[in-house]
């Protein structure tokens, strides 16, 4: 993620035609390690947008324990969301992965069992193909094709192969996030983190918000992870957006598909 090499003067050259062909429907993608965000110059990759904008992600499922409720929570407010599914969750729900697109949210790509490394590359290309094939039936024919790497680990290679492959090449990835995990000494800045420690819905609540604050004063939107596998998450979700409606903030919920940094490397 960190070393500059060819691959990123492509990815210049693609950014410079990137929305005039996204415009004209025409939508390829490339895995890069340059233009992905948040996570390190974050102010950078979340450039052109505003402050009080929130991408609500859900990893991990679906699951009929969380995914459901989450998306009545979603339709009662009128918000959309992206969903990185893990393949072999998809294959075991997939009435839920349908109902998550008709619904209006995206689905992405989690990888096919949640794994943090990859022994071969041919493991990595079937573990994400194997994902692909889930919910390409799923996806509409102009929805951006993401991806968010398992622990968000990602390096040169994964990059390299993701884009020697014809479809693995059309995703945009991979999608990190500024809020819901990433400090290791920090006990409840992650859900799933909560849950393991005994931490309470409430108290995790307003770690949430208050990472999602941290971000606007400094100028920052919030690319938030959540996880779709526990009910309380569902719970969690429905504090947030409760207090969140009647902050004095007026935030704004859109996709990940709408970051302009994204936009620019569908080419
Ligand atoms: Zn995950």
């Amino acid at each position: 993620m960190k070393n500059i090499k060819s691959l990123f003067a492509i990815s210049l050259v693609v950014a410079s035609v990137g929305l005039k062909t996204y415009a004209h429907g025409s939508v390829r993608k490339i895995f890069t390690s340059q233009m992905t965000f948040p996570f390190e110059n974050h102010s950078k990759k979340l450039y052109g947008v505003d402050k009080r904008t929130i991408y609500l992600t859900f990893d991990d499922g679906p699951t009929s324990a969380a995914t459901p409720e989450i998306l009545e929570i979603l339709r009662d407010y009128g918000i959309k969301a992206t969903f990185f599914v893990v393949g072999r969750m998809a294959r075991n729900n997939p009435a839920l992965v349908a109902r998550i697109r008709e619904e209006g949210h995206r689905l992405g790509n989690h990888s096919y069992s949640h794994e943090f490394d990859f022994p071969t590359e041919s493991h990595f290309i079937s573990s994400l193909k194997g994902t692909h094939n889930q919910i390409k039936n799923y996806v509409y024919r102009h929805d951006l094709l993401l991806f968010r790497a398992p622990g968000g680990i990602w390096n040169n290679w994964r990059t390299q192969i993701g884009n020697s492959d014809p479809s693995l090449r059309r995703y945009v990835g991979p999608i990190y996030w500024n809020v819901g995990g990433g400090n290791p000494n920090n006990r409840d800045d992650a859900d799933w983190k909560c849950w393991t420690k005994g931490v309470s819905v409430s108290q995790c609540e307003k770690s949430y918000l208050n990472q999602i604050y941290s971000n606007y004063r400094r100028g920052y939107a919030s690319i938030v992870l959540m996880h779709d596998i526990n009910r309380k998450s569902a719970q969690m979700l429905a504090q947030l957006l409760r207090d969140l409606s009647r902050d004095r903030v007026q935030w704004n919920f859109e996709l990940i598909e709408d970051i302009p940094a994204v936009q620019e490397m569908a080419f």
